[in-house]
């Protein structure tokens, strides 16, 4: 059985719908993410299931209990925000011991748990500093501590890294990977950071205005969307519009505008005729020398129209004879070897059959 259950959740603000019949089953142990863009309701979501907001219809089950008019301080569940929410005039040991006190457990236990959940932390010697001594990153380990002090059953974290810049955030990455195994907590996780949903999640639940597109691991969020918003959503992806020529069992044949007839992977869903896109990732692209021992299908040829080196791997744009315009990755991996490729230079591209994939609308 599922830790949470959220059931067909709606709420409405006015007339604007910002959950529209959402479910999700969340399991013990895992850390599980709402990854959306801006205003997709990851927030509203998250709301209702801390039981600050009641939905406007659904169930929301936690161990099989239906939380539903239960208040957010009566719920086995704690809530921790981008903006760390300490209170400024308590050390970090009273913070952390906050929720302790609250729930009139002795002095001795009280000094004992704060002690283990600040070395949890990395944080013991700074038990007695006040949070406008520390940084962002300390803050928000404070703040974590915090939550977890009173063994919650479920750990929402709303964007709680997004306030932190990129280096420190990517440390602080890996310390909530290394806690969430640790204390083994269920979390809950909301960013509109695709990297950071991928780098962290055991599942991930790609949200569009309101609705739940897909619900997956991230490497099959990653390489194989559902659908085109997915696709675009997640890293980057050449989409170039499609329709569906032919069904085999193992394979789509496509006819694909710019590119002309393609074959990709098959899915059972799929009929001939219908349209959509056919995408394929910029690293699964490959360019090559245009030369005649490279002409093996499938195969374009074009011209180099830009690039763009970053150290560890170039970007090429390539621009096909018709001005369909494909992105590729090329990994710098040969030292001295950075650019390949020169603006103007003519080229092949290609990839293998199974690396492409038809999206439909
Ligand atoms: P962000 O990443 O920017 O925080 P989000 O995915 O968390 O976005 P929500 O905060 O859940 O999005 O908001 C979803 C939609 O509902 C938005 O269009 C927002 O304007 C709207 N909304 C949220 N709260 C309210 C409210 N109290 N009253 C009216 N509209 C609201």
């Amino acid at each position: 059985m599922a830790l949470l259950e959220i059931r067909n959740i709606t709420k409405r603000f006015g007339n604007f719908t910002a959950v529209d019949n959402v479910s999700i089953d969340v399991k013990a142990g895992e850390f599980f993410t709402l990854l959306g863009p801006s205003g997709c309701g990851k927030t509203t979501l998250l709301r209702m299931i801390a039981g600050f907001d009641a939905p406007d219809s659904g169930q929301i089950l936690l161990d099989g209990r239906d939380m539903v008019g239960v208040p957010p301080e009566k719920r086995p569940i704690h809530t921790v925000f981008q903006s760390y929410a300490l209170f400024p005039h308590m050390t970090v040991a009273e913070n952390i011991a906050f929720p302790l006190k609250m729930s009139g457990k002795m002095r001795d236990e009280i000094h004992s748990r704060v002690n283990e959940a600040l070395s949890d932390v990395y944080l013991s010697k700074f038990a007695n500093r006040f949070p406008h001594e520390l940084s962002g990153g300390q803050k928000q380990r404070v703040a974590f501590a915090r939550g977890l002090i009173n063994h919650p059953r479920l750990l929402l974290l709303d964007e709680p890294l997004g306030a932190l810049d990129e280096k420190l955030r990517g440390e602080m990455q890996r310390e909530l990977i290394d806690l969430q195994n640790e204390i083994g907590v269920t979390f809950v996780f909301i960013t509109h950071a695709q990297n950071e949903a991928l780098a962290l999640s055991h599942r991930i639940a790609v949200m569009n205005q309101g609705n739940v597109e897909q619900i997956d691991e991230p490497s099959r969020i990653y390489n194989f969307p559902s659908n085109r918003f997915v696709a675009d959503f997640i890293g980057k992806i050449n989409m170039m519009e499609a329709k569906v020529l032919a069904v085999t069992p193992l394979h789509l044949q496509l006819s694909v505008t710019g590119l002309g007839n393609v074959t990709v992977p098959g899915r059972k869903d799929i009929q001939v005729g219908s349209q959509g896109i056919m995408a394929i990732r910029p690293e699964q692209v490959r360019v090559l020398h245009c030369s005649e021992e490279n002409k093996v299908a499938p195969y374009f040829i074009g011209r180099v129209s830009d690039f763009l080196y970053v150290g560890d791997v170039t970007t090429y744009i390539v621009e096909l004879s018709n001005s369909t315009r494909i992105e590729a990755l090329l990994p710098n991996s040969i030292p001295g070897r950075a650019n390949f490729f020169e603006i103007g230079d003519p080229v092949i591209v290609t990839w293998q059959h199974d690396s492409g994939q038809f999206l439909s609308d």
